[in-house]
């Protein structure tokens, strides 16, 4: 079992397999960065593989790929594979912008793949286009129908911008009621990559905007989930995470690897630490030791809960 500095446990690893992405989402990449990792100082998926394998050895339950845009990454079905046979209980997920999904889809699912959450920040062509300066919402629709097709577990993601998605929050939601997806609403976290006109809703004004159309209770949460979740009267509950609150790191139980190797175990600071050069050597010890380090030294808290922090990591490179 993996326990932090602080006693939380720590079950779930998010992998991100590439920092590259083809949107330019206002809130996390407006512009291509100034240079990409070289492709060939990535992990391969191999590389990846045996430190994922590590880690559930070590007690990690949950697995999460992520990106940039993970479907990006060429292969990506065999690496879903990989994971899932190496052991088939397994939580195996994926958080895409589903552009490439329309394709893939049914390649994940016949890989093993069980739950995917896409990003769907609005239903309005125009405004979907204007968060992630290109024409995008077609086929991301056509996607999560195909996701939906092979079978997947469906959650949808939801970044409340102000002025540009924040008249479609109950629209989003009566979407996934139809659908009988869940509906998660994400504080815009603040970071220095993001457009600087990028303003999010905090919890309380999502809430108020959810109010104007629906009565709802706020639910006891439940174990580690970052997502605090309310209940509609109907029974239909969407979450929202809201990693500006005080108690959202106390159940923290996340670390991150990204596509070079960086083990990162807060979102918002920049400490880290490779495991590159000991998964090259295929020096598992010495793998563990630095991932029992990083778990050592995971801080307490975010600093999103004091006023105006904006944190320098970016999140196409850590995945969210
Ligand atoms: N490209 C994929 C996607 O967009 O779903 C996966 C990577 S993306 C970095 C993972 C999640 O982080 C997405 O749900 C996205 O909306 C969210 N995200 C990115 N930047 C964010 C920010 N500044 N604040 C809150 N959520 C953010
Ligand atoms: Fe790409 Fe996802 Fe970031 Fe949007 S949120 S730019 S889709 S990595």
């Amino acid at each position: 079992m993996l326990i932090d500095g602080h006693g939380r446990k720590v079950d779930y690893l998010r992998v991100s397999v590439t920092e590259r992405c083809n949107f330019r989402c206002q809130y996390c990449m407006p512009e291509k960065p100034f240079s990409w990792v070289p492709r060939e100082e990535l992990l391969s998926y191999e590389e990846l593989f045996e430190f994922i394998k590590v880690s559930i050895d070590e007690g990690v339950k949950k697995v999460r790929i992520t990106g940039g845009e993970p479907l990006l990454r060429e292969g990506l079905d065999s690496f879903i594979k990989m994971i899932s046979t190496y052991k088939d209980d397994i939580d195996l997920a994926l958080t895409t912008n589903g552009f490439l999904l329309p394709k893939s889809a049914q390649k994940l699912a016949d890989a093993g793949l069980k739950r995917i959450n896409v990003s769907l920040d609005s239903l309005k062509p125009d405004v979907a286009a204007k968060v992630a300066q290109k024409d995008v919402l077609k086929t991301v629709l056509k996607g999560i129908q195909a996701a939906d097709d092979a079978g997947l577990k469906i959650k949808i993601n939801c970044v409340p911008m102000k002025g540009i998605n924040d008249n479609e929050l109950v629209d989003i939601i009566d979407f996934c009621k139809e659908k009988g997806y869940q509906v998660r609403f994400i504080e815009y976290m603040e970071n220095d990559h993001a457009s600087k006109y990028a303003k999010g809703l905090n919890s309380e004004e999502i809430q108020e905007l959810i109010k104007k159309s629906y009565n709802f209770e706020k639910l006891e949460r439940e174990g580690s989930s970052p997502s605090q979740e309310y209940k509609l009267e109907d029974g239909y509950v969407f979450g929202i995470i809201e990693p500006h609150k005080d108690d959202f790191c106390a159940t923290c139980n996340r670390i991150r690897l990204t596509a070079s190797g960086v083990l990162i175990p807060c979102l918002y600071y920049e400490d880290a630490q490779s495991i590159k050069e000991a998964i090259k050597n295929k020096d598992i010890p010495k793998a563990v030791a630095i991932l029992k380090d990083v778990l050592a030294n995971k801080p307490e808290k975010n600093k999103w809960t004091e006023d105006s922090e904006v944190s320098a990591r970016a999140f196409y490179e850590t995945g969210g």
